[in-house]
């Protein structure tokens, strides 16, 4: 897996949600799917470190206020205990480019593949399409790695709830855009869409997916009418 597309990612998360990574206020799913898109986006990275500067500048000028005894002794154990944590969340970021990078994927990623994948093989989803779920320990979201086959035909669904995809090897494309490494996409409620994985190899996505989707093709209707998500 290289970098080479770090500068040709052309799909970002919008500010609001670059805004509320940087204050910790973006849910566990969305924040996972920010920091592995950090990692091949020199130009989100750039624009996170800014809101980060000015997020610390307001910390700042804040007016101090009265805190109880005991209350610095209660951030540090939180801050011990949140280190033990192994959900990666917004801490992943800052180590983006670090030492440990499982399988070549950006750190929340390998992070998660390590610590946090359900099981160690592939399941297969449909004809041309492999999952493999994580406990993040949230329930709002199921994240899990997407593979699609070089060439592999997704079934087109509709969406009831949010998807938020990165790509994080090799591409794929649907009616509207070819998806490169570190692209960052959200499908909306209503959304229809049916993704192709490109032919010179097989694509992986991180993806976190807030409600089941509807197989909107007649085979897939009948048999599945909503695919099920298992967050975990
Ligand atoms: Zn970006």
């Amino acid at each position: 897996m290289s970098n080479n597309f770090k500068s040709q990612t052309n799909f970002h998360p919008d500010e609001t949600m670059l805004v509320d990574f940087s204050a910790g206020t973006l849910a566990t799913a969305p924040s996972i799917c920010v920091s592995a898109h950090l990692h091949f986006c020199s130009q989100c990275k750039a624009k996170l470190m800014r809101l980060d500067q000015v997020g610390s500048q307001l910390m700042c000028e804040a007016n101090p206020i009265d805190l109880d005894d005991g209350a610095f002794d209660a951030m540090m154990e939180k801050i011990d205990s949140d280190s033990l944590d192994s959900s990666p969340g917004r801490s992943a970021c800052a180590k983006t480019e670090s030492s440990e990078n499982l399988l070549g994927f950006p750190y929340a990623v390998s992070k998660l593949v390590k610590n946090n994948l359900v099981s160690k093989t592939w399941k297969r989803l449909s004809g041309s399409v492999d999952i493999a779920r994580f406990k993040t320990g949230q329930e709002e979201f199921e994240v899990a790695l997407h593979k699609i086959c070089a060439g592999g035909k997704t079934p087109k669904h509709d969406h009831k709830g949010l998807e938020y995809t990165v790509v994080l090897k090799g591409s794929f494309s649907d009616e509207s855009a070819v998806y490169r490494e570190g692209d960052f996409l959200v499908r909306k409620p209503g959304d229809v869409h049916q993704p192709m994985g490109a032919q010179n190899g097989e694509c992986i996505c991180l993806s976190a997916l807030s409600a089941p989707i509807k197989l909107t093709n007649p085979l897939g209707f009948l048999m599945k009418p909503w695919l099920r998500i298992n967050p975990m």
